[in-house]
């Protein structure tokens, strides 16, 4: 209790301390928000010892001295003197630690550290860290659960704040915080003053606030400030002399927006001109700049709306370079943002869509503005959202790009999303340095010097020259964009099957880690070596890599370098929330590697539903989950990549989904939390509804309503296998009548904005960009799963085995099984390429047949002729399973005499890619191409399966699938777009593997 008397006290005096001499002008009073408890570390100064538990604080000196001159609150200060360390050194910092025994009151909030600085000698600048961590009961410290670190760059002589925060993770170990200010290798010996450091529980993430000085700015008018009045102009627009691209780009925005609302452009003048008025300030100017409301002076990202007297200051952190915000610039735009939330509060305007249409510009021929102070900080440093494919001729790339830029896309500065970062190497480096690439089992280098194919970028990760030559190529990208602080370290894509096998790689390859960990080690430690190699030269800068694959799972061993950031890619996202302990899953995901590091990103597919097990052309909506989910990795994931799913006009190729419409809410629901992560996501949806589809918003209200109830419960199968197939999805979760119901309700939309724009255009456009999604239920809900009947083909010995080169003219293949009538996974037999193949056997060999017409002429082969074990299925190729019981065989063929085969012994585990391990012993194969066809001859020799010959009682399960590719570019095109038609003998529902839809074969 004494200390909350003290805490009150503390407030009070920090919101009356004295003015710094450089503002003029009386402070305002300082946002006081009910923030218990808060420490003062100033009254603790004199106590003196670092262990001291009495008050739950304690400090500590390093390279400090007291200091009682020239301070903002009594009794002293600290300073930081670096004139009196080695001139190679030149750094002094301070800590300060909130104690174990105090920190439970703290876990699970939002901490707020803030310290006035003072730069009394010197450049440089005054860096400050606040770090979450877990110590163990031996006071060893262990792992960072939460990071932040900021800077300030102020001139010599003048206050400035240093303020950091962060959450501290709730329902953890954590039980250490420590904050630490610091100066380090100042180009001249610096001397700074800290002065009144605080800490204290701030009331939400919103109150975070900006800057010092902006919390201290002079105080604002509250007389009504009239910018336009009857149509006409009464404010000007003020910039500096020469404008970064941010600011002229945040200006055109501002005027664009205005002149739609209000019907008048403000003119724009320079900070220089005189200006007698109300005037918006705009980026850096005179009044900014002694106000310290810079975009240098602020976070990356974090903005200010202020009214100062006449002017309103919108101003956010954001870069002096010459970056243009159009596109997909990953740099923080912080001023054009603040501009954003200009138009967003003062105007009403709201981007729901990209383009005209999805845009809401209320018309209000005067604008007047009282008291302004708004001001935040993004809930996600990172926010980055892709469509794989976009091919909606409505929405053009220019007004996507548009459209993310004005959801705040972004983050601080280059891309911290890890990616495959090797596949340009094997062009660059395959011929020259075959050693630099992975050895194969087969005793090759996977170092195809021609650089095509799927399996690039797979590297030797323990060769010495190869570190150097990565560590060289990251050193020389960051000396060319200074601005850039990340930049990717990670394998070529499938490297469980493809990782290097030599003496050194395979110590550190643990299949006992399972698939997910089995290349943790390696990979982690690879990483690790190139970010302390590029710490020496570029400390700022952060190497990045996906926990993905092969390599998910944290690697115990390997303690990761601080300029390591790390991309989750954890396989469970918001969409697939209806699934059991998929929460507790994804949690344990991220304690994990939050633990692992502080720079955790995460990487999510919302895709996914639509890419397996034949769920195509049914829409996911789930605005709701988003938050449910973002919540889940509160202060421990510092930003969020969304890979949506391809946009493929109407919905016209298999995989890819209609339109923007299936995802409108989702995209829009995503940005606006990943910017504000507070906001109520039912008030938000409120306003869509009314503001956006006015009279349509009751009946797309009910829509949305409906799809998010039943695609939160699908309905589907129970168990670790619960799925959302393509039997759930259209059975269960979207039966018939729902789908005509739903449809119904935007039908009613449409007809109650009849006559009324732009509702009724809005209403129409949601309705005709679900229009595939009710073909698609008449499609595949029509055609119940039992309704396909079995086959069953049963095989007699053949009289003379055919001779196995590709010509399909031996007399065998007469009177062989034919396996015909290919139809595409959902039983259309609507379908471009044809494709037979037959079956014969003797007492040794089954035999295969393949007859594959290429109606253009032409097929799709990356892979070099007569290659075995590849990605055979990503060629023009056939395919042929054979299972019993439990047992699956898998063998593929294809023109240029590609060739691959796997067995999957145990169907009721998952298939792994190193299967392909195996090797059908004794196998002959011979593919031939004559440009309008090609066949193939496959001869399988029964003895080298583990499969009992199939009798009437006990047969096989059979499938022939062909993957055809064909291209809608000229025929000359040299690397084609490529689409897919996937088709097979029995109808599979969904993926070639769904063995329970195979035909059965017995030998006669
Ligand atoms: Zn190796």
């Amino acid at each position: 209790m004494k200390r909350l008397a003290s805490a009150c006290l503390a407030l009070a005096l920090t919101g009356g301390f004295p003015s710094p001499s450089t503002l003029a002008q009386a402070p305002a009073p300082v946002k006081a928000a009910a923030t218990t408890p808060r420490y003062d570390f100033n009254a603790l100064f004199d106590k003196g010892a670092a262990d001291k538990e009495g008050d739950g604080i304690a400090w500590i000196q390093g390279g400090a001295e007291k200091e009682t001159q020239d301070v903002l609150s009594p009794p002293s200060a600290i300073r930081l003197d670096c004139s009196k360390t080695k001139p190679e050194a030149r750094g002094a910092s301070v800590s300060f630690y909130l104690l174990k025994s105090k920190l439970e009151p703290f876990k699970g909030k939002p901490l707020l550290f803030r310290a006035q600085v003072k730069l009394l000698q010197g450049t440089g600048p005054i860096t400050a860290h606040m770090r979450c961590s877990h110590v163990d009961e031996k006071g060893e410290w262990h792992h960072l659960l939460a990071s932040r670190q900021a800077t300030f760059k102020g001139s010599p002589g003048q206050w400035g704040a240093l303020e950091l925060r962060c959450m501290v993770p709730a329902n953890e170990q954590a039980n250490g915080i420590d904050f630490q200010i610091w100066v380090e290798k100042t180009p001249d010996p610096a001397v700074v003053l800290i002065d009144d450091p605080v800490v204290n529980v701030t009331a939400d993430a919103t109150d975070a606030f900006v800057s010092g000085f902006a919390a201290y700015a002079p105080e604002q008018g509250t007389a009504p400030l009239d910018l336009v009045k009857g149509g006409k102009p009464l404010a000007v627009i003020v910039t500096e002399e020469k404008p970064t691209p941010t600011v002229l780009y945040a200006v055109q925005e501002l005027n664009e927006h205005l002149e739609l609302c209000t019907g008048t452009k403000l003119a724009v003048v320079k900070d220089t001109d005189p200006v007698d008025g109300p005037a918006l300030h705009v980026g850096a100017t005179i009044l900014t700049r002694r106000l310290g409301m810079t975009p240098e002076l602020l976070p990356p990202d974090n903005w200010v709306v202020r009214r100062v007297g006449n002017a309103i200051v919108i101003a956010g952190g954001d870069n002096r370079n010459n970056l243009t915000p159009v596109g997909n610039t990953k740099a923080p735009f912080g001023t054009l943002y603040a501009a954003y939330e200009f138009l967003e509060r003062a105007l009403g305007v709201r981007w729901y869509w990209p383009g005209e249409l999805g845009r809401v510009t209320p018309k209000r021929p005067t604008l007047s503005l009282g008291t302004v102070q708004w001001q935040g900080a993004p809930s996600y440093e990172t926010r980055f959202c892709w469509y794989a494919n976009h091919k909606d001729p409505e929405i053009t790339g220019a007004m996507t790009w548009a459209w993310w830029r004005r959801m705040r896309w972004g983050g601080v500065g280059g891309d911290p999303i890890g990616m495959h970062s090797f596949n340009s190497w094997n062009k660059k480096y395959g011929a020259e340095h075959p050693d630099w690439f992975a050895l194969q089992r087969n005793g090759q280098r996977l170092n195809n010097p021609d650089g095509s194919g799927n399996e690039l970028g797979h590297l030797c990760y323990t060769h010495p020259d190869v570190l150097a030559a990565v560590t060289k190529e990251k050193q020389e990208l960051f000396d060319k964009t200074p601005w850039s602080r990340y930049s990717p370290v990670m394998t070529g894509d499938s490297d469980d099957l493809y990782w290097c096998q030599c003496d050194r790689c395979k110590p550190l390859i643990r299949p006992q880690d399972g698939r997910e960990g089995a290349h943790s080690l390696g990979m982690w430690t690879f990483v690790n070596q190139v970010a302390a190699e590029l710490r020496k030269t570029h400390p700022d800068r952060y190497i990045t890599c996906c926990a993905y694959a092969s390599y998910r799972k944290d690697p115990k061993d390997v303690f990761l370098e601080p300029n390591v950031a790390v991309t989750l890619c954890a396989g469970h996202f918001p969409n697939q929330l209806w699934q059991p302990d998929v929460k507790d899953r994804y949690v344990g995901w991220i304690q994990k590697w939050s633990a692992k590091s502080a720079n955790l990103y995460v990487w999510d597919y919302w895709n996914s539903p639509r890419y397996g097990k034949g769920v195509y052309g049914a829409p996911a909506i789930f605005p709701h989950a988003i938050q449910e989910w973002f919540l889940l990795e509160r202060g421990r994931v510092k930003g969020h990549a969304i890979e949506w799913s391809d946009i493929d006009h109407n919905g016209e190729s298999i995989g890819g989904w209609a339109d923007w419409m299936f995802d409108a809410v989702n995209a829009y629901t995503a940005m606006r939390l990943l910017w504000d992560l507070d906001q109520n996501v039912d008030a938000m949806l409120d306003e869509f509804y009314t503001q956006f589809y006015g009279p349509a918003g009751p009946g797309v209200k009910r829509f949305h309503d409906a799809m998010e109830a039943a695609y939160a419960n699908p309905n589907g199968k129970g168990g670790p296998e619960f799925a959302w197939d393509w039997n759930t999805c259209w059975v269960n979760t979207y039966p018939q009548d729902f789908v005509a119901d739903v449809m119904g309700s935007l039908r009613d939309a449409v007809k109650a904005a009849e006559g009324q724009e732009p509702y009724h255009a809005r209403a129409e456009r949601t309705l005709k960009g679900f229009l595939p999604f009710e073909n698609a239920s008449r499609r595949y809900g029509a055609a119940a799963t039992n309704a396909v009947t079995n086959v069953e083909v049963r095989l007699p010995t053949a009289p003379t085995p055919p001779a196995i080169d590709g010509n399909l003219d031996d007399t065998c293949w007469q009177t062989a099984v034919v396996a015909g009538g290919f139809v595409d996974s959902f039983n259309s037999a609507e379908l471009r390429a044809k494709t037979e193949m037959r079956l014969a056997r003797d007492d040794k060999s089954l035999f295969i047949a393949i007859r594959a017409e290429l109606p253009d002429d032409r097929a799709k082969t990356t892979l070099p002729p007569d290659s075995v074990d590849r990605y055979v299925w990503e060629n023009e190729s056939c395919e042929m399973f054979l299972v019993q019981g439990v047992k699956k065989y898998q063998f593929l063929i294809g023109p240029g005499n590609i060739y691959a085969d796997n067995y999957h012994p145990d169907l009721n585990q998952k298939f792994a890619m190193d299967m392909f391990q195996w090797t059908c012993a004794g196998v002959q194969y011979k593919a031939v191409s004559t440009g309008k066809e090609w066949t193939a001859e496959l001869a399988v020799p029964l003895a080298s399966m583990e499969l009992a010959p199939p009798t009437k009682d006990a047969p096989w399960r059979v499938n022939f699938c062909r993957n055809f590719f064909y291209s809608l570019d000229p025929p000359d095109t040299k690397a084609p777009h490529w689409q897919t038609e996937l088709s097979t003998w029995r109808p599979t529902f969904g993926s070639f593997h769904n063995v329970d839809r195979f035909g059965t074969l017995w030998f006669e």
